[in-house]
């Protein structure tokens, strides 16, 4: 695997790489096609720094725990330390936006989910966590405005718009910091709208973000 590291404007950025704070069902459309409820609050987890890979380089996905279903989601990362924060702190700590697969063996986070316990062996794996090069807050436009899509073998699969977080990015980097402080290099995953579903060896993918991200990969196996 080859090392991840952080670019912004197609520089190379000299921020530490660490953990990815993720949310889930941030999007109803999402929540509803998983049959889960519409949560009243954030639902947060974490991803290991060691989940970080590049997205445009082929994707390895593990290939003896069942299915793994990507989620399409932006990337908040993270320039100044955030805790217990409010909306301008938040606005100000934002480094990039990008976008990011929030890769999910479903068949083993539906089996954990089941016996109640923790997802992150379906989350955290090496791996689970392709992310693109990031562009800066000057440059992305509204962040609040973006499209978020994925087309897989040439069918777009997930086409939503950050418009629709149920939890915009503001309020979410206030919530995660009441608990984690986030950390310069640090990236928060913004929640996947509808669409999800499972890879396979061979896929082509096209993912995007708005006007100004769009990259192509590919899915490769590793045992
Ligand atoms: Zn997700």
């Amino acid at each position: 695997m080859t090392e991840y590291s952080h670019n912004v404007d197609g520089v190379p950025a000299t921020l530490a790489v660490g953990k990815v704070v993720c949310v889930g069902r941030n999007f109803a459309d999402h929540a509803k096609e998983l049959n889960n409820a519409i949560p009243t609050e954030p639902v947060l987890f974490i991803k290991p720094s060691t989940a970080l890979v590049n997205l445009e380089m082929p994707i390895a996905i593990p290939l003896n725990f069942g299915s793994c279903h990507f989620e399409t989601e932006m990337a908040v990362l993270i320039g100044d330390k955030l805790t217990c924060c409010d909306e301008r702190q938040a606005a100000g700590a934002i480094a990039g936006v990008g976008v990011a697969l929030d890769l999910t063996l479903r068949d083993l986070q539906s089996e954990l989910k089941d016996k109640r316990l923790p997802w992150e062996k379906a989350k955290g794996f090496d791996g689970a966590c392709p992310m693109s090069a990031f562009v800066s807050p000057q440059n992305i436009g509204d962040i609040q405005n973006q499209q978020i899509r994925l087309s897989q073998n040439g069918v777009l699969q997930q086409n939503g718009n950050s418009a629709d977080m149920l939890t915009p990015v503001l309020p979410l980097l206030v919530y995660i910091s009441q608990f984690f402080s986030l950390l310069p290099g640090d990236i928060v995953l913004t929640g996947t709208p509808a669409g999800v579903g499972p890879l396979a060896i061979g896929d082509r993918l096209e993912v995007s973000l708005g006007d100004m991200i769009k990259l192509e990969t590919e899915v490769l196996g590793r045992d």
